[in-house]
């Protein structure tokens, strides 16, 4: 299979748009930084694919798109950023966490991410005040979750798909996700030929393992359908932090908040949330930059 990408696809008559996404190399990253548990990678795979999916729609470089899930369940929150470059990080609060399966072979991530809560939608455009949309979880297996989303934030009923396949030694054999929304006044006939072709495909991530191209899961998709691939674009998971950044936070600390960071060898350890990187400031790296 190729690396991560997404494809962006129309109908002939520009009536139903697809965004088809594989990101099993990314989120096998997102699992082995944060030491997820099985059905926590399930969990982060799939907000992190939901959050690649959503940001295919910014339109500046620096435009950044996360969406936090919190359900109150074991999982604790979970949060995940992408920008429009096809880069993305995520976190999740109790990555060690799990629960049984209710059904042989598929992860109980509704259970672990709980339904007792919200997704949020939050757009940083480089405007004053970001874009924030809010709603109920259903369920709390995400897609449905962000179909939810799409219908009562965006008023665009949506059909999505997000799945995670884990080997029991706990790698990422495949994930990706689906996003089909209609234009206004599309022709029914396609979305129901559409919902059939995918519900006869099964599993999102059990047709991109199987496949050995992503514009083949496409082709099962639009299945009787001309259509024209109208965009792709490589998935990385990247995070922004770096040692110039997190240091320019730690400056603007007063002396004594520092003071209280520092370890037995006058050191400052701060690791990043989103990608588990550690970083190390000793007083000198800091006063050579503390501003005045
Ligand atoms: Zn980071």
């Amino acid at each position: 299979m190729q690396q991560d990408h997404f494809i962006t696809a129309m109908d002939k008559n520009n009536q139903v748009r697809v965004i088809l996404a594989r990101t099993t190399e990314l989120v096998g990253v997102a699992s082995i930084r944060h030491n997820t548990s099985a059905t926590a990678a399930a969990a982060l795979g799939r907000v992190i694919t939901a959050a690649l999916i959503m940001a295919s729609d910014l339109k500046n470089e620096k435009d950044m798109l996360t969406i936090r899930v919190d359900g109150n369940g074991p999982a604790g929150p979970i949060i995940a950023s992408a920008d429009a470059k096809g880069n993305a990080r995520a976190f999740i609060s109790n990555p060690q966490n799990d629960v049984p399966s209710v059904y042989p072979g598929k992860l109980a991530v509704g259970e672990l991410v709980g339904k007792d809560g919200f997704l949020e939608v939050l757009k940083d455009l480089g405007m004053k005040q970001p874009f924030i949309g809010r709603v109920e979880l259903v369920s709390g297996e995400i897609a449905e979750d962000l179909a939810n989303y799409y219908l009562k934030s965006e008023q665009t009923p949506s059909l999505v798909a997000l799945g995670v396949m884990v080997s029991p030694d706990l790698k990422i054999i495949s994930a990706g996700g689906l996003l089909v929304q209609a234009m206004p006044g599309a022709d029914d006939q396609i979305l129901e030929q559409i919902e059939k072709n995918v519900t006869e495909m099964g599993l999102i991530s059990k047709a991109i393992e199987q496949a050995s191209r992503l514009d083949q899961v496409l082709h099962q998709v639009m299945m009787g359908i001309e259509y024209n691939i109208i965009g792709e674009k490589p998935l990385f998971f990247k995070c922004t932090c770096s040692y110039e950044r997190l240091k320019n936070i730690l400056c603007t600390m007063s002396t004594e908040e520092l003071s209280k960071m520092y370890d037995d060898q006058n050191q400052i350890e701060v690791v990043c949330n989103f990608c588990n990187e550690v970083y190390h400031y000793s007083l000198e790296d800091l006063q050579k930059n503390k501003k005045p």
